[in-house]
């Protein structure tokens, strides 16, 4: 079937064909400073990381408020709610969910819990894969659960723990010993900041300074840059930080295993002026792009970008090959997950919420089109059909990753494995899926070199296998069905 003949539902979907992100988290000590205000602007540089809900609680040293809902940051928070979160201490989150229902206000955070006469705020990145475990376990003992996440049972444990052990810190280090995955926390007290990072480092976490005034902690380095913090260092895999009136302090509270980064982070989630690992998130994507032009050279008249991600790497790849590099497609900014869906009616009349063609930098024209990744690969299969009927007479698709052939336990949605067209089909079948005249993806070897680290300094999962942190059986069954590849090469 021409895939032009298809209703045009990615360009209408609320879902996009990328994988899914899943939560910014960030944090405040600074006496003296409005810290929610700070943390609503940390948020919103964060908000690309999670737009289900988003939350923000503040200590002021006797009490925690917060407030938070189900919608993006600024329809979250009025200027009368910023007013009422004062204090010295402040967590905040931006999420998507990849456990628990993402229309439960129960599930949005920071997640509030009592532990004594003491309240934490919780606000979690990543995704635990010992869960349903720790939840049985939890629950034989009558411990009671008011939301469905992860971060819940998180919670849950460390109050268990801070209880026995008469100490917060005491609490969170038995609980890191316990849960399994991928976690970057930011908690509060009424009087204190806490942050700790998996044994894996799998999700990023942050710890910036307000030039003498405080402390900030973010998923990304963007959230530094926005309130004005100078970045100090990443945290540490299974580092625990504390910062309160005596300062900061920091233990390894449980030991580092190999360093496991996302490389999904550099692909596609984390922003561009965002750094990691010392290295510059556009600059990697621009090598990325580049590296795609040296080992899949096309002719053509026209680099162009998917905005926003694939914009870098399209620079890179018109440098490297001297193709002239345009707009061709321009990003509906403001729409998001607004969670207003079009009409029936308008769905009809092929209204284009995401992007919208250059017809007249486009017609007549062969084009390179540069993204990130294909998933489902329903997106590219809408794009080609998108620019062809823009008027390009060639399109040729370049992918600035491998295929993502696994699953992602370590919080981020990318389906099961069988809805994944790498797992699938070879790349020539999904050439002739996506309607491409040609495609082509960066090798494994490529995009890690692009960003400067060696291999296993990486998570690569998704496109290898190798999971670096075990997965349980269970949980697996759910997500990798496809008889044959189901195994992990470790
Ligand atoms: S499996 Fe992929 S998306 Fe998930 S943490 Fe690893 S590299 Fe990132």
């Amino acid at each position: 079937m021409n895939p032009t003949e298809e209703p045009n539902d990615w360009i209408l979907s609320d879902r996009p064909d990328n994988p899914e992100e899943a939560c910014g988290v960030f944090g405040v000590y600074a006496p003296g400073e409005q810290v929610g205000r700070l943390t609503y602007f940390g948020l919103h540089a964060l908000q690309h990381r999670g737009q289900e809900s988003a939350g923000i609680a503040v200590g002021d040293g006797h009490a925690l408020m917060l407030v938070k809902d189900l919608g993006l940051v600024p329809q979250v928070f009025k200027d009368s709610d910023l007013d009422t979160l004062d204090g010295h201490i402040s967590v905040g989150h931006t999420r998507y969910s990849t456990t628990g229902s993402s229309t439960n206000w129960e599930n949005a955070q920071p997640m509030l819990s009592s532990i004594g006469p003491n309240t934490i705020a919780l606000a979690h990145n990543g995704n635990l894969v010992n869960t349903v475990e720790l939840r049985d376990r939890l629950k034989g003992v009558g411990i009671k659960f008011r939301s469905t996440t992860d971060s819940e049972v998180m919670a849950t444990l460390v109050d268990h723990f801070t209880q026995k052990h008469h100490s917060l810190r005491g609490g969170i280090r038995e609980t890191m010993g316990l849960i399994k995955g991928a976690y970057s926390v930011v908690m509060i007290t009424e009087e204190a900041l806490y942050a700790f990072r998996d044994p894996s480092g799998v999700r990023p976490l942050v710890l910036g300074k307000l030039d003498g005034r405080g402390w900030v902690v973010s998923s990304e380095t963007c959230g530094l840059d926005i309130v004005g913090a100078e970045f100090v260092r990443e945290l540490g895999a299974g580092e625990l930080i504390k910062i309160s009136e005596a300062g900061l302090e920091s233990e390894q509270a449980v030991p580092a295993q190999r360093p496991s980064l996302c490389m999904f982070e550099f692909v596609y989630f984390a922003r561009p002026d965002s750094v990691m690992y010392d290295c510059s998130l556009y600059a990697a994507r621009q090598e990325m792009g580049a590296a795609v032009a040296r080992s899949a050279p096309v002719e053509a008249d026209l680099v162009i970008g998917v905005p926003d991600s694939g914009t870098p790497s399209a620079v890179g790849f018109a440098q490297e090959s001297g193709i002239p590099f345009g707009e061709g497609l321009i990003k509906n900014r403001y729409v998001g997950r607004t969670f207003i869906s079009p009409s029936e009616h308008l769905r009809q009349q092929g209204i284009r919420l995401k992007l919208n063609p250059l017809k007249h930098i486009l017609a007549g024209k062969r084009v390179v089109v540069v993204d990130d990744s294909i998933v489902r690969g329903n997106t590219s299969r809408k794009l080609v059909a998108l620019l062809r009927d823009a008027g390009a007479t060639e399109v040729h698709m370049r992918i600035t990753s491998p295929p993502v052939k696994w699953p992602c336990f370590y919080g981020i949605d990318t389906d099961t494995q069988e809805q994944l067209i790498g797992a699938v089909k070879s790349v020539d079948e999904v050439r002739d899926f996506i309607g491409a005249d040609s495609l082509a993806y960066l090798s494994v070897e490529d995009m890690v070199a692009a960003t400067g680290r060696r291999a296993d300094e990486y998570c690569l999962a998704c496109f290898t296998g190798d999971y670096p942190i075990e997965i349980p059986d269970a949980v697996k069954k759910g997500k990798m069905a496809l008889e044959g590849i189901g195994t992990p090469a470790r």
